[in-house]
C-alpha cells in the first residue's frame, strides 16, 4: 500500500463518508425530536419543520408500501420518503455492490467501529467456528424470508389499505423515536448484548441479523460492479483475505460472487501489487479506481434521493393539523 498511497485515501474516504452519513443521521433525529417535541409540549416549545429522512427508519412500512405500489401504482403520501429511500439503496445494491451497507449505513458505521474498539481492547476479533458461523449467517436470511411472507405475499389489499390508512402507521416515525428515547427493560438488554457481541465480532449485526442487508446481498449478486483478481500477477499473499470485513476467501477467487461482500475496498486498498485486485464490471479493461467508485456511490444515493424530491415523493402529505391530533395519541396507539 505504501507504493499506492491513492489505496490509502479510499480507506480515508470511505471512513469520512461513513462518519458523515452518520453525522446526517443524527441531526435529522435531533431535528425530528424537536419536531415531535412541539406537537407534544402543546406548542410551548419552538416549531421546526419536519425532516422527511427520518423515514429510512421504517423500512418494514417501506415493504408494505412497495406492495401497494406494485398493486396500485400509487406511491403512500403518508410517508413516500421511506419508500424512495428503499428502493434508492436497492438500486445501488444492484448497480454498486451492497455499497449502501459498508458505506452509508448508520448502523453499519458503528458496527465497524465497535469491532475496530474490540480489536484494540481485546487484541483481537473472534469468529464463530465454521458451521456455526453459517448457521447464524442463515438468520438474517430466514428473517428475509419472514417479513416477505406476511408482508410481499400474505398481506392482501383490504390488509394493506388498512395498515397503510391507520393512524398507527402515520405516527410509526414517532413510535420509532420513542422507542430509541424511552428504550424498555427488554431494549436496554438487548442492545447491551448486541453491542458486546459487536466488540468481539466483525459486524455482529449486519453479519447474522440484519434482513435489509440480506436482501440487498442477494440484490448486488446482479450487481456488474464486482472485486476482480488477476490470478497472473497475484502472489498468493492472502492480504486480501485476512482484510476482508466479511471473512472471504478473495485470494482464492477471480470474481467475488459472495452476498456478502460490500464492496468496502478493504481487500483492494490491502493488496500490494499494483492493479491486481480491482472493482470493475466484467470486460472492462480499464479498472474502475476506487476513488471514482467511492464518488459513485455518493451520487447513487444523491440521485435516488434527488429523484424523490423532483416527483413529488418525498414530503409527507400529512398536515401540521394531522401531527396536532396524532402525536399526543402516539404512546397509545398499538398496531
Ligand atoms: S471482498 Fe473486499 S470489498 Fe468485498 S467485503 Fe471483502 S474486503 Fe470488502
Ligand atoms: S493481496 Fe493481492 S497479491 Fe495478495 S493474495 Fe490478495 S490479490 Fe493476491
Amino acid at each position: 500500500m505504501k507504493d499506492f498511497p491513492y489505496l490509502k485515501n479510499v480507506v480515508a474516504a470511505r471512513l469520512i463518508v461513513q462518519w458523515g452519513f452518520l453525522a446526517l443521521v443524527l441531526s435529522i433525529g435531533v431535528r425530528f425530536g424537536m419536531f415531535v417535541r412541539h406537537f407534544e409540549s402543546s406548542g410551548a416549545a419552538p416549531y421546526v419543520t419536519r425532516p422527511p429522512g427520518v423515514e429510512g427508519f421504517l423500512p418494514i412500512g417501506a415493504l408494505a408500501s412497495l406492495k401497494q405500489w406494485l398493486v396500485s401504482g400509487e406511491i403512500n403520501p403518508v410517508h413516500p420518503a421511506a419508500l424512495v429511500i428503499f428502493l434508492t439503496v436497492v438500486g445501488m445494491s444492484l448497480l454498486a455492490k451492497k455499497s449502501f451497507c459498508s458505506w452509508l449505513c448508520p448502523v453499519g458505521t458503528l458496527s465497524e467501529g465497535a469491532w475496530k474498539l474490540g480489536r484494540r481492547i481485546f487484541g483481537r476479533n473472534f469468529r464463530p467456528w465454521g458451521w456455526f458461523d453459517v448457521s447464524l449467517r442463515s438468520v438474517k436470511y430466514l428473517l428475509l424470508i419472514f417479513f416477505v411472507k406476511i408482508i410481499l405475499i400474505d398481506m392482501g389489499g383490504e390488509a394493506l389499505a388498512e395498515f397503510l390508512g391507520a393512524p398507527y402507521w402515520a405516527v410509526s416515525d414517532v413510535k420509532m423515536l420513542r422507542f430509541l428515547t424511552h428504550p424498555s427493560a427488554t431494549t436496554l438488554i438487548v442492545v447491551g448484548v448486541l453491542t458486546a457481541l459487536s466488540l468481539l465480532y466483525r459486524n455482529f449485526w449486519c453479519r447474522y441479523l440484519c434482513p435489509y442487508g440480506a436482501l440487498l446481498g442477494i440484490v448486488s449478486i446482479m450487481s456488474p460492479l464486482k472485486i476482480r483478481r488477476d490470478k497472473d500477477g497475484c502472489t498468493g499473499c492472502r492480504r486480501c483475505s485476512a482484510a476482508c470485513p466479511a471473512g472471504l476467501p478473495v485470494h482464492a477467487q477471480e470474481a467475488v460472487r459472495s452476498p456478502e461482500c460490500s464492496g468496502c475496498l478493504n481487500c483492494v486498498a490491502e493488496c500490494p501489487e499494483r492493479a491486481v485486485l480491482r472493482i470493475a464490471p466484467p470486460f472492462w479493461r480499464r479498472p474502475i479506481a476506487p476513488m471514482t467508485y467511492a464518488c459513485l456511490v455518493v451520487l447513487l444515493f444523491a440521485a435516488g434521493i434527488g429523484s424523490g424530491m423532483a416527483t413529488g415523493h418525498w414530503q409527507s402529505a400529512l398536515t401540521r393539523a394531522d401531527y396536532q391530533r396524532l402525536i399526543p395519541l402516539a404512546p397509545f396507539l398499538d398496531h
